[in-house]
């Protein structure tokens, strides 16, 4: 089994990921996360907040609706312009993206092993629905395809009611959904995922700048949730590849283990939001600043980055093997600060489950712990290895004496011995330390 196939299966087994509506085949494109997945995406969205917006007094948040006022995707240009191109082989009748061919992909209904392909059509991604009781073009509304518009959107009022001005962001965290051609790579590309996403808006002037620190804050956040610094590169779009509102556009590209992928895209889009949708909707978008009395449509800078992408990037980078003991294990070298279970609080011994179960109902008023008495204590150990519960702390029959527990510590696999009342202080130090 390779790496990929290794952690799907896991992913599976250990409940973070499964198909979605798998009792009845599954459907591509369509995943759950189950109870450790739920977790992590948590902890994982928490972080992004925590940096984007809570530490920062320039930033504020938003939370809008999924589907909005069909018009808004006939501005942004996705009604227009939001497709990918589409083949068909005539012979195995398999559908492509045209520009993701795996050249390694044999046609099994030719003798050849080549696909007979048709020329490129251009497929449009947005999933649509229906609003009302009317069946019609009348009632057609969208799924977003990207969380951004609605900032743009609501950029006044929030403005307005915020008493903010340039330069100041908005925050969204959401779901979106692309009728992606090829769903693949497990949760890599999905057709419903979830986005964390920013739109910087500063006078024209400082815009370039503005994108370089956030270039800089958005690659050192990557580093502090665990990704490795050698599986993360810049890549930067040449002028034929800019999109056809953005005036500078580099990738953050993660190594995953089927190759280099875009992780996260930072955007420079000039005005060409606010201006399209003060255009079609007829209202005003630009700011007057009251000292200089300058009017001007503000500039965006745009960070965004999926969460189910980068939730594959962790478990793919964090997932290793080794020996310990001269006993193979399974661990998940997730940081602290991502990890779904922070500890888990093991008896030695079953009958001693009483005092560990007030320990650990303690310690459940401020981090996500497991209890878990069943089979060996090594046993144990690798369990929450293969789920990357960072700590273990241990009772045992000199606890009910000293009041010490034993601490585990997953990567090292070291332990120390520390005092009860110490241990939500040692966690909390641990896991808020990132
Ligand atoms: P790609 O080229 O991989 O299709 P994109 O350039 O269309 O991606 P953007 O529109 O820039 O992607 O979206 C921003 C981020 O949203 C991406 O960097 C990625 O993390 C995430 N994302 C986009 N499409 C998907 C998808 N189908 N499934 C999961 N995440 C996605």
């Amino acid at each position: 089994m390779d790496t990929m196939e290794k952690l799907v299966a896991l992913c599976l087994n250990r409940g973070f990921v499964y198909p979605s509506s798998d009792i009845y085949g599954g459907l591509a494109g369509f995943w759950d996360y189950g109870p450790l997945g739920t977790e992590m995406r948590s902890n994982l969205k928490a972080a992004w907040w925590q940096r984007v917006v809570r530490e920062r007094d320039d930033v504020v948040g938003l939370d809008s609706s999924i589907i909005a006022n069909p018009e808004a995707w006939v501005a942004s240009g996705h009604v227009e312009n939001f497709h990918d191109p589409m083949v068909d082989c005539r012979k195995c009748k398999h559908r492509f993206r045209a520009d993701q061919i795996d050249p390694n992909d044999r046609c099994q209904a030719s003798e050849d092993g080549q696909h007979d392909l048709t020329e490129p059509r251009q497929f449009n991604l947005m999933l649509s629905t229906s609003i009302g009781a009317s069946e019609g073009s009348s009632s057609r509304a969208y799924l977003r395809p990207e969380t951004c518009q609605s900032i743009f959107l609501d950029f006044k009022r929030v403005m307005q009611s915020g008493r903010l001005k340039p330069p100041f962001g908005i925050a969204q965290i959401g779901k979106a959904f692309r009728n992606e051609i090829t769903p693949r790579n497990f949760i890599f590309r999905s057709r419903e995922f979830e986005q964390m996403e920013l739109e910087f808006f500063t006078p024209p002037a400082e815009a370039v700048d503005w994108f370089e620190r956030w270039r800089e804050d958005r690659m050192q956040w990557h580093l502090d949730i665990g990704l490795p610094k050698e599986k993360l590169r810049w890549q930067e779009h040449g002028p034929d590849e800019l999109a056809h509102y953005a005036k500078l556009a580099y990738d953050v590209d993660f190594e995953f283990p089927f190759g280099w992928h875009e992780l996260e895209g930072i955007h420079y889009r000039g005005d060409y939001d606010l201006a399209q949708h003060a255009e079609h909707s007829g209202k005003d978008q630009s700011y007057t600043d009251p000292d200089t009395k300058e009017r001007y449509v503000p500039h965006v800078v745009e960070t965004s980055i999926g969460v189910d992408r980068c939730m594959l990037a962790l478990l793919a980078s964090a997932y290793s093997e080794d020996e310990v003991a001269n006993e193979k294990r399974v661990v998940l070298r997730l940081s602290p600060r991502i990890a779904p279970v922070k500890a888990g609080v093991l008896p030695l011994s079953k009958k001693l489950s009483e005092p560990v179960q007030r320990l650990a109902m303690e310690l459940r008023k401020r981090f996500n712990v497991a209890f878990d008495a069943t089979g060996s204590i090594g046993k144990r150990y690798r369990r929450h290895d293969e789920i990357g519960t960072p700590y273990c702390v241990t009772y045992d029959f000199d606890s009910e004496n000293d009041q010490k527990v034993t601490i585990r510590e997953r990567d090292t696999t070291d332990q120390e011995r520390i005092a009860q009342s110490q241990v939500a202080a040692y966690l909390s130090d641990k896991i808020l330390g990132y």
